[in-house]
């Protein structure tokens, strides 16, 4: 099994001592706490070099009365560091309060959401042994940019927003990956047959900008369709760009098609600043229980590594993991035909961490 998830990632020198780096680390809910800690176990001992500091975000913080899910700390401890580490927030029902993804995102400008959906067949079962997607989500605008307001009693209104310096900077995001990790292709999809302003808009965009970028494939199509070919053919897809709520719904379908939502990372990246988080959520069905699998948050934490220009660790960490996947040992949730052991969520991370080499 090759290392698809990383083809980006130098060989640096095994000798080059890495600088101290402090990373904002908060916990969230549910299953955050034991998968981050399961993941801060295999990172303090890949990369003696990092210390954490810890946030307080999600459901404590809203107890407390803060209705965005955080407080200044939080916001200072991100802006000193520069990269947080984010464990699944369940974000409580009902009006008041403010979704900490959301919140987080718009405050540090974090606009590209960068979602890898990558096959590990055989050893995670998948109809699509040969799956290596990345989704590039527009993060900050569309029906996402929290501009709703109640009209009477029986009517409320949500704003979608798209602008046209949004729509550039995603589409060339996309593009740039693209070109860096060698990839061929780039798909937008919108619904710009219904929604013919704003997604008109992206989709003008997304052609202008592509005018720019001659060596890579560029091609449209409308969302529901494109989704449709994600479950049934996601080989045909290589770097995909879309909307904000589209790409929320789309990587949640690849993840799953690509083998289990419970493998899936992804970074925020913002000009300033960048947050890592799985794309699963907080799982309270299996909360507290030692069973989720830490991999979504873990692979997030590699992604993290390579942002921060520590290939050697982020390159340590995948290998071991790829090795502990390919020796099956596997969590509850990828447990199958080529499984050897089913394991726990601290299990997982010893395994990880005994066959870091
Ligand atoms: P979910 O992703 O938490 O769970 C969906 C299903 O996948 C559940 O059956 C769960 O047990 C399983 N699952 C998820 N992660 C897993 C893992 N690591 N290992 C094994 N199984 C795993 O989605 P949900 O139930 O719709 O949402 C629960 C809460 O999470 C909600 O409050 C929602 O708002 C929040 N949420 C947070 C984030 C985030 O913080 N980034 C993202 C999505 C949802």
């Amino acid at each position: 099994m090759s290392a698809q998830l990383l083809p980006q990632l130098l060989p640096q020198p095994a000798s080059a001592p890495l600088p101290h780096r402090t990373i904002a680390v908060a916990a969230g809910d549910g299953i955050g706490p034991e998968i981050t800690q399961a993941v801060l176990d295999v990172l303090r001992a890949a990369d003696p070099a990092l210390s954490f500091a810890p946030v307080t975000v999600g459901l404590e913080a809203y107890r407390a009365g803060h209705a965005a899910g955080f407080d200044r700390d939080t916001i200072d401890a991100i802006a000193e560091h520069g990269v947080i580490l984010k464990g699944p927030i369940t974000t409580p029902q009902g009006g008041g309060y403010k979704s900490v993804n959301v919140s987080l995102r718009k405050t540090f400008g974090l606009y590209a959401n960068l979602r890898p959906c990558v096959a590990y067949h055989p050893f995670v079962a998948t109809h699509h042994p040969g799956m290596d997607v990345v989704i590039v989500r527009e993060n900050e605008e569309d029906t996402y940019a929290g501009i709703e307001h109640r009209q009477t009693d029986e009517v409320v209104q949500c704003l979608k927003l798209v602008s046209r310096p949004g729509c550039e900077r995603i589409v060339r995001y996309a593009f740039d990956y693209a070109r860096l990790h060698g990839r061929r292709k780039v798909t937008c999809m919108t619904k710009d047959n219904i929604m013919k302003l704003t997604d008109g808009l992206f989709h003008r965009v997304f052609d202008e900008v592509a005018r720019e970028y001659p060596d890579i494939a560029a091609e449209h199509m409308i969302i529901d369709i494109g989704t449709a070919k994600m479950a049934v053919d996601p080989t045909r897809f290589d770097v995909v760009v879309t909307p904000n709520l589209y790409g929320d719904i789309l990587s949640d379908v690849a993840a799953e098609v690509a083998g289990s939502i419970g493998l899936a990372p992804s970074a925020n990246i913002g000009r300033e600043c960048a947050m890592f988080e799985a794309v699963h959520g907080s799982a309270p069905d299996i909360a507290g229980r030692d069973i989720a699998n830490p991999s979504g948050l873990l692979l997030s934490a590699v992604m993290m590594l390579v942002h921060l220009g520590r290939g050697a660790a982020a390159t340590a960490i995948h290998n071991a993991w790829l090795r502990t996947i390919e020796d099956g040992l596997h969590t509850a949730d990828i447990h199958g035909a080529h499984s050897r052991e089913r394991v726990g969520t601290r299990a997982f991370a010893q395994a990880v961490v005994a066959r870091l080499g």
